[in-house]
């Protein structure tokens, strides 16, 4: 039985067209000079976030953690809705190689989402010199571990602008921005306003094979290169999978496509009693009783999940069709006592 991959949007493999393109692309020395299809596929993303520059990264951790060492120095304190990326994810770089202490905020205004006012109290006023300075605000969106939760616009202007009032710089974890730009029917540079600094990633749910894009002003991302360099990410003929990145963005208009499919397991788990939440975008969250029995259970009927603390996480991508939601619900079916939380 052909398993069905519900772990995660990165479990994507490249298209054919990907690989033709990459057999194709015409490349150079990255580090001596601009490989042709890098500094292509930057102009375009950049363009995109309506940002000045924009650096390829080989992972959006490294686009995170050279924002966190752009905006932060020892003794400083930065800002993130709790369970973020960048707190529980990338192995506390944030703290041990940027040198920022994390705040995490807890979710007042909704799932994976933070208010202005919480962001205003937490920055605070500065206090003798002995102590932290709050430097940064750290955003999400769409947010992961909640779930793929949305901040619409609206939110966004109103935590970017509370950020700047209080002198904080701001950086946008963006690594499913294009979900949530799908699911308000916004460009993404319309969740991007403001920020100092957005990262997106081409291999989650775009079918890229690798890459992430860190953007921001000019001169943020000259200093940016460098760091890229000092952590080991300045590859020579990277435009063997830039040309992959730039096949990955014709895919945008069709992001959609996911959030119907996750929308239709969930609909379909509610018709076997599961308490399935209604998605944002292309993550659903069950949470369950017992989340390791659930997995198994779930991997033996030939569905491949993963577990988020108490809840299992399904998510949908493009090598995903509606057909194959309706097997892995008819595999479900006979499960579904794994999926309840009472
Ligand atoms: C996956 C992810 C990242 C990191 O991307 P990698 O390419 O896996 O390093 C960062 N932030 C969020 C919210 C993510 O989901």
């Amino acid at each position: 039985m052909r398993p069905i991959d519900l772990r995660s949007d990165t479990v994507t493999l490249p298209t054919p067209e990907m690989r033709a393109a990459m057999a194709a692309a015409e490349v150079g020395d990255d580090v001596l000079e601009r490989d042709p299809t890098m500094a292509t596929l930057e102009d375009r993303v950049a363009d995109l976030l309506g940002m000045e520059a924009a650096l390829w990264v080989p992972s959006g951790c490294m686009g995170n953690l050279i924002a966190l060492m752009l905006h932060l120095t020892r003794g400083d304190r930065f800002l993130a809705p709790a369970q973020a990326h960048v707190l529980g994810s990338e192995l506390g770089t944030g703290a041990w190689l940027a040198g920022g202490m994390p705040e995490a905020l807890a979710w007042d205004g909704g799932p994976g989402r933070i208010t202005s006012a919480q962001v205003t109290r937490a920055a605070g006023s500065p206090g003798p010199y002995y102590t932290l300075r709050t430097r940064l605000l750290c955003l999400e969106n769409t947010h992961n571990f909640a779930g793929g939760t949305v901040t619409p616009q609206a939110e966004h202007w109103a935590l970017v602008a509370a950020a700047k009032a209080a002198g904080l710089a701001v950086h946008l974890d963006g690594a499913r921005l294009w979900h949530a730009a799908a699911a308000t029917g916004l460009p993404p540079a319309a969740l991007a306003e403001g920020v100092d600094t957005v990262q997106v990633c081409l291999s989650k749910g775009l079918g890229a094979p690798m890459g992430s894009l860190l953007a921001g002003s000019t001169s943020a991302i000259t200093d940016a290169r460098r760091l890229r360099k000092m952590l080991g990410g300045g590859v020579r003929q990277g435009g063997v999978v830039a040309a992959a990145g730039l096949l990955a963005l014709d895919y945008l208009p069709r992001i959609e496509e996911d959030h119907a499919k996750i929308r239709r397991l969930a609909e379909g788990l509610r018709g076997f009693g599961v308490p399935a939440p209604a998605p944002e975008t292309n993550i659903l969250l069950v949470p369950v009783l017992n989340a390791q029995a659930a997995l198994a259970g779930l991997e033996q009927v030939g569905v491949r999940t993963l577990p988020v603390g108490s809840a299992i996480r399904f998510i949908a991508h493009r090598d995903l069709s509606l057909a194959d939601i309706e097997e892995a619900l008819r595999r479900i079916e006979p499960v579904t006592h794994l999926l309840r939380s009472a």
